[in-house]
C-alpha cells in the first residue's frame, strides 16, 4: 500500500507518491527510509533455504523470485503507472513502446481474429499488423479516425479488438473515444489505446471505457531523450491475460531505466503544463505565417478535432504539425535545415525541441493535402526562441 492507492488524491499528487512503498524505499532493520526506491540490480534471487524457494515460485507479482519477474524498482515504476488510471488493475512494462504495442496485440487476439485498426495508427504499429500478426492469422482492417459510434458498422463476427490512437500520429485526428468504447462494450469487443500523446494526465483512458492502455514512456514520462520503455495498463478482466503474455515472452525492463523513468514521471505534470503552453504560443504563431498551409493541432479553435478535444481531454501536450502552403519537398528540407535550436530527430516528448519532415501512410482515409508536412515536438526553452528561429527557418525557405 502506497499513499497513492488514495484514490482521492490528484493527478498531480499522485504522481509524487507513486510507487514509494515503505518496503520498497527502507529496510526497518536500518530504521530509516529514502525518497526514491533504489535501483535493485538482478538476474538471480537468493532463497533462505529450499521451503522458501518453492513457496516462492508460486508466487507471481511483487515477490523477488527471478530477475525477469522485476525488482521493487520496476515495482514501483508499474505501481505508479497503475495509480494513475482510475480503474486499473495493474501495469506491465515492456522495453519500448513498440514492444509493448506488439505484446497487446499478441496477449488479445488468436488466428482467425479480425482486429479494427485506426488509420492514422503509428506507422511501426501498422507493419506489426500487416506483418506477423497477418502471418500468424490475425486480419486486420484500418478505419477512418473520423469514424465515431458508425464503427459499428464494420464489426464482423470474427472482430475481437479495436484499437484506437488519439490525436493520430502525424497528422493529429481526435477520435469519439467515449462513443467507440460505448459501442465495443455494447458488441463484446475490446478496445486498446495508444495514450502516448496525452498521458493519463490529459486523457484517463480506463475512465473513458477503454480496456487497456498503452504509453511509449519513452516520450513524455522519461522526458529527457536518455531511455526507451513502454508500459500496458489494464482493467481487472484484462490484466491477467496481459500478464501471462508478458511472462511467455520474456519481456523484462532494465531497474536502471525504471529509475530513470520514475524520475521523470515526479515531474511530469510540471512538464506538460510547459510543453502545452509553448506548444501553443508556437502554434499560433506559425497559423498566422503566410508560408503555412494548416497547422494540425487540436488544441486550437477552428481544428477539425478541436470540439471533442475540449469536451474529452485535460489539455495539451507539445507534439503536432503543419503544412508548408504550395511549397515543394525541397523547400521544406531547406526549412528544416536551416534551424537551429530544433534538432532534427524521432522520437519526442523530452526537454528539447525537435523537428522532422513527417509523409503519413493512409489505407482507409487518403490524405488529399498535397503539401509537405513538417512535425514539431516543443521542448521548455523560451517559445519567443523558438520564434525566431523558426522565422529563420522561413527564411532559408524562399531563398533561391
Ligand atoms: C514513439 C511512439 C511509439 C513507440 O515507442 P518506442 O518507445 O519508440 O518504441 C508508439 N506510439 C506512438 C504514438 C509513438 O509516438
Amino acid at each position: 500500500m502506497s499513499k497513492s492507492d488514495d484514490e482521492n488524491l490528484r493527478p498531480a499528487t499522485k504522481l509524487v507518491q507513486g510507487g514509494r512503498r515503505p518496503e520498497w524505499t527502507g529496510d526497518p532493520r536500518l530504521g530509516g527510509s529514502v525518497v526514491n526506491p533504489p535501483v535493485w540490480r538482478a538476474s538471480t534471487i537468493l532463497y533462505d533455504n529450499i521451503a522458501d524457494l518453492e513457496a516462492r515460485g508460486h508466487a507471481t507479482h511483487d515477490k523477488l523470485y527471478y530477475g525477469r519477474r522485476g525488482t521493487p524498482t520496476v515495482w514501483a515504476l508499474a505501481d505508479a503507472l497503475t495509480g494513475m488510471e482510475a480503474g486499473a488493475a495493474g501495469t506491465l512494462l515492456y522495453p519500448s513502446g513498440v514492444a509493448a504495442n506488439s505484446a497487446g496485440l499478441l496477449a488479445l487476439l488468436a488466428p482467425g481474429d479480425h482486429l479494427l485498426m485506426v488509420d492514422s495508427a503509428y506507422e511501426p504499429t501498422r507493419a506489426f499488423c500487416d506483418g506477423l500478426l497477418a502471418r500468424y492469422g490475425v486480419t486486420t482492417s484500418y478505419y477512418d479516425p473520423l469514424i465515431g459510434a458508425a464503427i459499428a458498422d464494420l464489426i464482423t463476427p470474427q472482430t475481437k479488438l479495436i484499437f484506437l490512437e488519439s490525436p493520430g500520429s502525424l497528422t493529429f485526428e481526435v477520435q469519439d473515444i467515449p462513443a467507440i468504447t460505448r459501442v465495443a462494450r455494447d458488441r463484446g469487443v475490446l478496445t486498446m489505446l495508444d495514450n502516448t500523446w496525452a498521458t493519463p494526465l490529459l486523457f484517463p483512458a480506463l475512465a473513458h471505457g477503454v480496456d487497456v492502455t498503452m504509453m511509449s514512456l519513452t516520450k513524455y514520462v522519461g522526458g529527457h531523450s536518455d531511455a526507451m520503455m513502454g508500459s500496458l495498463t489494464a482493467t481487472k478482466a484484462m490484466w491477467p491475460r496481459l500478464r501471462s503474455a508478458a511472462y511467455q515472452l520474456g519481456q523484462a525492463v532494465s531497474p536502471d531505466d525504471c529509475a530513470l523513468m520514475l524520475r521523470g514521471l515526479r515531474t511530469l505534470d510540471v512538464r506538460m503544463q510547459r510543453h502545452g503552453e509553448n506548444g501553443m504560443a508556437v502554434a499560433n504563431w506559425l497559423a498566422a505565417r503566410p508560408e503555412v498551409g494548416r497547422v494540425l493541432h487540436p488544441g486550437r479553435e477552428g481544428d477539425p478535432g478541436h470540439a471533442i478535444w475540449s469536451r474529452d481531454f485535460g489539455g495539451t501536450s507539445g507534439l503536432f504539425g503543419f503544412t508548408l502552403s504550395g511549397a515543394a519537398a525541397a523547400a521544406r528540407t531547406r526549412f528544416i535545415d536551416a534551424l537551429s535550436l530544433f534538432g532534427i530527430g524521432f522520437s519526442w516528448g523530452g526537454y528539447e525541441s525537435l523537428v522532422v519532415p513527417s509523409n503519413p501512410i493512409r489505407t482507409a482515409t487518403p490524405r488529399n493535402d498535397p503539401d509537405p508536412l513538417v512535425r514539431l515536438s516543443i521542448g521548455l526553452e523560451d517559445p519567443v526562441d523558438l520564434i525566431a528561429d523558426l522565422e529563420k527557418g522561413f527564411g532559408a525557405m524562399t531563398a533561391p
